[in-house]
């Protein structure tokens, strides 16, 4: 197709004119003409005829068909153009003095007409358009083979890809040429099979663009055949895969290493379905099992888990959620050789887009040790709990952090009270240098013993023995110490009893001893052969000193197995009545010698006593009272029934339920206010000449109380200094 110069040369001034403003064709007697987009061949057609009649130039069409003139055209001739173009024939019409009005009147004939080709060519043009634009820029290659494999059509994607430009291919090329040497076997083999068979699938070859650079492709053919099945050419998609190849070998290589890592992990490692069947099983897993992979993979992982706790296992696989896949457990797990061990999982699950899980993965790792060493601890927190030494743990600042309960009742604080103070803040201020001397020993040695007196709550001062012992953490670094502290005060009671016993007894016995040896050596010297009574003084002497020492001798041993429950109560339902009065009969000789009066005044009652042992307590209580009231005065000796809940008795206080209260009541000498307890432990009296002047051991009241005791009966004593004394004791 040619196209004359006038044309041409309408068209070089419409493109020219891009910026100019759009011209309207206006006639007095016209609306504006609206005009098309994009002109196609037939207004090409229509414009021409309209300039060959103003005499602007001829044009010839060889081929209406020639797509390559006609997308020139269309491309070239854009509305603005157009309306130049027109605008133009106006003006030349005008300046030719043709009919205007008739021309202008074809002009509008002509373009309504373009108007309704237009619209339909430019569906046409605009679909060939699509076609051919996807054609070249697909994001893969094309192009079609002549039988002897030179390229015949190729889109500008794959030229791009090779490097090449279209003219120096299409017809000159053969596709091989583009073929790396390595591939080119391959292409030659697959081509022919395209030929034969008219189709070839993913064929994955290498190419060699121009600069040489050699690139993997996927290759796709159909041919095209003539009706006798005769190949004509080819179709071909070529895609370029030399990034998929490149995250295929990254994928490869990442998911060689993630199986390195998974096998070589000592953690217990599995992939398994929802039903439980195991997809996945590592080293680690089969050796714990002791079981190789093929005899797990496939299999449910149920049976493995111990028994009771296969309900706990199955119930935490349906809690994951997509927004919380993972969770964790902790439960017993059977091996190949019938042994049970600990596990700990967490198992993550995966979802699918619709939020049902597909598969789970797990990482478990054998937990028995630390079960073994749970229970050990629980064990030996509780038995820590439970100590009856104090235990606290204290921190780097020296505050209580945690405290067992036996040092928390020691100090007479709650536990929580304890919690937070400073450990020193128990010890007696005199006493706190040692502990610090203490604390600093411990921090050099690690460990330090000291004994201080530390204040209970309700500030009473108690003795306490502590061993310090620094804590560490697991990097070894000092976190503080733990305190071991045992209440030594009853140590130190029974040591100053043990040592005031002892002195006592050695005083108590060594004097009556040294009376007897002391008379037994004057007899025995012969000084006194000539003195018969002075002999026989001496003698005596040696004799009543020998009774107190027997008696003293027989009320220690007594009070000892008393108190050490040797001796058990031979308990029988008496009359407390008779009781007295045998008491009273027994010591009525004492009482006359004292020139004291006696008076019993009871009721018959029965109680649950031992008989001797009783008679022992009232007679014992008797002969203090004679010993030491004056003579001619009278002992009262009387029970009374007293119901502490109704009574207003005096003495109810003592009392917790209803009790046969007995009343041993002199007018002696009385007992100090500050002795009235003391009396009752042993040896203690309330003037030290009273063993000597009345004869007493000071373990008479000890033994009474051990002896009521064993019948949970109170004793005690009410007294007036010069006016007399009262024992009770009560009955219930
Ligand atoms: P003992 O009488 O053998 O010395 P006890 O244990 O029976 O020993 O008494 C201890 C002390 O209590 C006596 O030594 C005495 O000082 C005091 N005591 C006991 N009973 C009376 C009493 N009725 N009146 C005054 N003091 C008493």
């Amino acid at each position: 197709m040619t196209i004359n110069n006038a044309v041409s040369n309408v068209l070089m001034k419409s493109k020219e004119c891009k910026t100019c403003e759009p011209t309207v064709i206006k006639h007095s007697s016209m609306d504006p003409i609206p005009l098309p987009k994009l002109y196609r061949l037939r207004s090409f057609l229509l414009t021409s005829t309209l300039l060959g009649m103003a005499g602007l130039g001829i044009y010839e069409l060889n081929s209406v068909g020639s797509q390559a003139h006609f997308t020139i055209g269309v491309r070239t001739i854009t509305n603005m153009g157009l309306i130049a173009i027109l605008s133009n024939v106006m003006r030349r019409l005008q300046k030719s003095h043709h009919d205007l009005d008739q021309m202008t009147q074809r002009c509008q004939d002509a373009l309504r007409l373009l108007d309704v080709c237009a619209v339909e060519e430019d569906n046409q043009l605009s679909q060939t358009l699509t076609v051919q634009d996807l054609y070249n820029n697909a994001p893969c290659g094309y192009h079609s083979l002549s039988p002897d494999g030179i390229v015949m059509l190729i889109n500008d994607t794959e030229l791009k890809m090779l490097g090449y430009d279209r003219a120096e291919v299409v017809g000159k090329m053969s596709f091989l040429e583009f073929v790396a040497p390595e591939s080119q076997l391959k292409w030659i083999e697959k081509f022919q099979v395209l030929k034969a068979k008219g189709i070839v699938k993913d064929v994955e070859i290498l190419l060699k663009s121009r600069n040489g650079e050699v690139f993997p492709v996927l290759a796709n053919s159909t041919a095209i055949t003539d009706k006798c099945g005769n190949y004509l050419s080819s179709r071909s998609t070529l895609i370029d895969v030399r990034k998929r190849k490149k995250v295929e070998l990254a994928l490869q290589k990442s998911e060689a290493q993630y199986r390195g890592i998974v096998e070589d992990q000592m953690d217990l490692i599995c992939r398994f379905l929802p039903d439980g069947r195991l997809t996945f099983v590592n080293k680690a897993y089969c050796e714990y099992f002791n079981l190789d992979p093929d005899s797990l993979l496939g299999k449910c992982f149920t049976p493995m888990v111990f028994e009771d706790d296969r309900a706990k296992v199955e119930a935490q696989f349906q809690s994951p959620s997509p927004d919380f896949p993972v969770t964790t457990i902790e439960h017993r797990a059977i091996s190949a050789s019938g042994q049970i061990g600990w596990q700990s999982w967490t198992n993550r699950a995966i979802f699918d887009e619709s939020g049902t899980i597909v598969e789970y993965q797990s990482v478990g790792r054998d937990i028995s040790d630390r079960k073994r060493q749970d229970a050990a601890m629980v064990k030996l927190t509780k038995a820590l709990e439970l100590a009856v030494v104090g235990i606290a743990e204290v921190n780097y600042l020296g505050r209580f952090v945690q405290v067992n309960d036996a040092y928390a009742e020691m100090s007479g604080y709650d536990n929580a009270e304890l919690i937070g103070r400073e450990w020193w803040q128990l010890i007696i201020a005199e006493d706190r240098s040692k502990a610090i001397r203490a604390y600093q020993t411990m921090m050099e040695v690690d460990r330090a013993e000291v004994e201080i007196r530390s204040v209970r709550k309700n500030g009473e001062i108690f003795d306490r023995k502590i061993v310090l012992v620094k804590a560490y953490d697991e990097n070894q670094q000092f976190v503080g110490h733990y305190s071991f502290t045992q209440d030594i005060s009853s140590c130190r009671e029974v040591d100053r009893l043990k040592d005031e016993f002892v002195s006592v007894v050695s005083h108590e016995l060594r004097t009556p001893l040294t009376s007897i040896a002391g008379a037994l050596d004057i007899v025995s010297s012969g000084i006194l052969h000539t003195r018969p009574q002075q002999a026989h003084r001496m003698v005596t002497i040696a004799a009543q000193n020998t009774e107190r020492l027997v008696r003293m001798v027989n009320d220690i041993l007594d009070m000892e197995r008393i108190k050490s429950g040797k001796i058990t109560m031979e308990r029988e339902q008496c009359d407390l009545a008779i009781i007295l009065q045998e008491s009273v009969e027994v010591m009525q000789m004492l009482a006359d010698t004292a020139h004291v009066e006696l008076k019993l005044n009871t009721d018959s009652v029965s109680v649950l006593v031992d008989r001797d042992r009783m008679i022992q307590v009232i007679t014992n209580l008797l002969s203090n009272a004679i010993k030491f009231s004056e003579p001619h005065t009278i002992i009262d000796v009387a029970t009374s029934l007293i119901d502490p809940s109704s009574s207003n008795h005096p003495v109810t206080f003592q009392l917790n339920k209803p009790s046969v209260l007995v009343s041993i009541n002199d007018r002696g000498r009385g007992i100090p206010h500050d002795k009235l307890a003391t009396i009752f432990e042993p040896f203690q009296q309330v003037d030290a000449s009273d063993s000597r002047q009345k004869g007493g051991t000071g373990l008479g009241l000890s033994i009474c109380r051990s002896i009521l005791h064993q019948h949970n009966a109170p004793l005690w004593v009410e007294s007036n200094l010069g006016e007399g004394s009262t024992f009770y004791f009560a009955l219930s």
